[in-house]
Formats: C-alpha cells, sequence, structure tokens
C-alpha cells in the first residue's frame, strides 16, 4: 500500500514520498513510559531512503511541553537493573561499561563532558564515579528528573542543547534521546555546536538492523537503522569513527562513536534505501500479539489462575496491542515486587515462587525474550504452564 502524505517530509534525505508501515486503529496505544494511551498508531517509511518514522501526533510544539511536564521515564526514581546468571546488573553501569569499551583512549584526552538526556542522572553519576578527574555536566528537560538528579547532587540542568555555550565540550554523550527528538538532524547539529573541533559524540539508541518491537513506541518518532545513522553522521558534520549493533542485554540498542569534522556543503542521500527490520517486526508482533489473544480465550475459557511474569515494556506493549489489559490476571510477577509504579496495575505483584500460594497454574512471561530461559526454567521447576509472548 502506498499512500503519499503530503505534509511529512523525511527529516534524512528531504523526500515526501512515504508508504504506510504501520496501522493499528485499535483506539490504544503505548508510550515508551510504559503508558497506554488513548490514541491509534501510525507508522510510515520514506520511499528514498528507507527511514522509518511515526505520524503527526507529536510536533516540536507538544513535544517540549511532553518531555518537559509529562514524560515519567526520565525521572526514574531508582536504578533498573537486569537479572542476568552473573546476578542483578543496573542499566547505568551497563551503558558506562559498553561506551567506554568502545575505547578507553577517547576519553582520556577529554575534560570537560556532557550528557544529553541525562534524566535524574544515575548514568552521569556512573561517569562521574569513572572519571573522577574530568568535569561532567548534564542537560536534561524533563523537569522532576532535573530536580531528583540535583538532590543527588548531580550537575544537571534544565533546558535545551541550545542554552549551553557554543565548543565548550571534548565529549558529548546522549543514550535514547535520538529516536525521541522531532527532528534528528536539527538534534545532532546542536550538538555539534557544543563540541570543540574533532569532539566526540556517542549516541546510543534503538537500532533496527534487528528486531526492535519499539517500533510499536508512539513516541518513539525514528527507527533508524545502521546506514541511516551512517548518513545522519555524514550530513551533521560528523566521522563515524565505530558503531556496535547490539548489547548481550540489550539487544536492539546500537552505539555509535562519531567525531566532530566540517560539515559537507550539501547532503543528497545516494543508493537504495536503508535496510531495517520494522516492516518484518511489524508484522512478527502484530502475529504475536493476536496469537496472545488467542491464547488469553483459551486460558479463559479453562477457568485458568493465570499471572504474568514481567512488569515493564513487553507488559505495556500487550496491554496496548492486545486484550490482556481485559484479562482477570491474578497476578504480576518480579523479583522486586514493591515498585512504587507497581501500586496502579490493578493485581498484586508477588516473587515469582510465592505465587502458587494464589493457586497460579499458567504464567505468561510478558518479559523481553533475552530472559525466557531463565524463566522458563525457574517456573518448570514450580510447576507452571509457560507462555511466552513475543515469538
Ligand atoms: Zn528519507
Amino acid at each position: 500500500m502506498k499512500a503519499l502524505v503530503h505534509q511529512m517530509i523525511c527529516d534524512l534525505c528531504g523526500s515526501g514520498d512515504y508508504s504506510r508501515l504501520l496501522q493499528i486503529s485499535a483506539g490504544r496505544s503505548m508510550r515508551s513510559d510504559r503508558r497506554v494511551i488513548d490514541c491509534n498508531l501510525e507508522k510510515y517509511f520514506c520511499n528514498r531512503c528507507g527511514l522509518v518514522r511515526g505520524g503527526d501526533l507529536f510536533n516540536s510544539q507538544n513535544l517540549q511541553d511532553y518531555y518537559s511536564n509529562e514524560y515519567t521515564l526520565s525521572e526514574q526514581s531508582a536504578e533498573y537493573f537486569f537479572h542476568t546468571p552473573q546476578g542483578s546488573i543496573s542499566r547505568s553501569s551497563i551503558f558506562c561499561e559498553w561506551i567506554v569499551s568502545m575505547g578507553a583512549h577517547h576519553w582520556e584526552p577529554a575534560m570537560r563532558c556532557l550528557e544529553v538526556g541525562a534524566g535524574s542522572g544515575l548514568l552521569l553519576r556512573e561517569f562521574i564515579r569513572r572519571f573522577p578527574d574530568k568535569t561532567f555536566k548534564g542537560i536534561e528537560l524533563n523537569r522532576a528528573a532535573v530536580m531528583r538528579a540535583q538532590r543527588r547532587g548531580l550537575p544537571v540542568q534544565q533546558g535545551e542543547p541550545l542554552s549551553l555555550d557554543e565548543g565548550e565540550f571534548d565529549l558529548i554523550y546522549s543514550i535514547a534521546v535520538l529516536e525521541h527528538v522531532a527532528s534528528p538532524t536539527k538534534f545532532i547539529s546542536d550538538l555539534r555546536r557544543l563540541l570543540k573541533p574533532r569532539g566526540l559524540l556517542f549516541l546510543c539508541q534503538p537500532t533496527q538492523d534487528v528486531p526492535s518491537y519499539d517500533v510499536f513506541f508512539i513516541d518513539h518518532l525514528h527507527h533508524f537503522g545502521s546506514e541511516h545513522l551512517h548518513q545522519y553522521a555524514r550530513k551533521g558534520g560528523f566521522r563515524e569513527l565505530g558503531f556496535v549493533v547490539g548489547h548481550q542485554w540489550m539487544p536492539n540498542y546500537s552505539l555509535h562513536l562519531w567525531q566532530s569534522v566540517e560539515p559537507p556543503t550539501e547532503f543528497a542521500w545516494a543508493g537504495p534505501p536503508g535496510y531495517t527490520t520494522c516492516a518484518q517486526t511489524g508484522r512478527e508482533v502484530m502475529a504475536d500479539m493476536a496469537r496472545l489473544d488467542r491464547l488469553l480465550v483459551e486460558l479463559s475459557e479453562q477457568r485458568r489462575r493465570v499471572a504474568v511474569f514481567g512488569l515493564n515494556e513487553v507488559y505495556w506493549l500487550a496491554r496496548a496491542y492486545s486484550g490482556l489489559g481485559d484479562f482477570p490476571v491474578v497476578c504480576g510477577l518480579d523479583d522486586e515486587p514493591d515498585k512504587a509504579d507497581y501500586a496502579t496495575l490493578g493485581f498484586p505483584v508477588l516473587v515469582p515462587e510465592n505465587c502458587l500460594a494464589l493457586g497460579i497454574q499458567d504464567v505468561i512471561l510478558t518479559m523481553n525474550r533475552v530472559y525466557y530461559g531463565q524463566a522458563r526454567e525457574r517456573l518448570s521447576r514450580l510447576g507452571l504452564n509457560v507462555h511466552g509472548v513475543l515469538s
């Protein structure tokens, strides 16, 4: 289906020739801060460069208001932990380690460093501990997050990158921001302005080189493959020094290291559209949701007592795009059952081993696929039937 969307111009290549990639008209969609909102989801891909983008729900006017006042993910009161066979590892330490692993020698000469989209400062704190001799600053739109960071004694200020001085930094890093901004071209150009000549920029965000269900997040406005990032670097006056697709615990993230150079006098997309798995992922996740709906009917007919294991992104994905929200879930399972945001779920949350007391027979795995092996093993030992959401 080819639908020309007249008002949209591709941020990367300037083309206005779009096809629709995804359309969900059930009146519900998911935000990346795990809210389900009453709104249809639409995604499009640019026929010239292949960059995938959302519809026009968010524009630069309402985006600033959204991230300053409404968005809750950056406000993070506590660390997010990945539960691995080696024990729990904080998200901040994983990102810090990953970024440094791109080459510690890149960090040695850098004295003034900036985090863009610093949230409540957890990653910034990790870097400050790691490099106590460098000067760090963070900038963040979300007011509640900035207050929390400042209460932690961290140098995070409220505002946009434009509010900082030109050429102030040797090194900038920005995690999971690029997919949220209205114009990545403008964002990248703003960051380059803040860097000294030959300054370094680390960008890390979901990659569509591999399946990534964030194409279903309504506030992820652009979806990039490696080729798109590479061309954004060229367009924005950077040289790509290296990139990595996938981390052991975040297989759908890519990390890119760029160095500021002279910007090109002109930029044009050359060659075929850049590759992404978005269309395939869209079809697969929709099939997963349809399969989940059939499972829910079955479990309901058999009057099974059902728990969900995993209460983060995949759970909310299923709440938004399947009938899970209307299904009588008995309880949720999590190793940290007392998180404050679980109060609004509408069911109790327990450590998995405690769910037998509630007569649970079946568990739906509403977690990232990377945990399925561990979870299946653990739940099977309790004699429970286990159903994965994602195929
Ligand atoms: Zn394009």
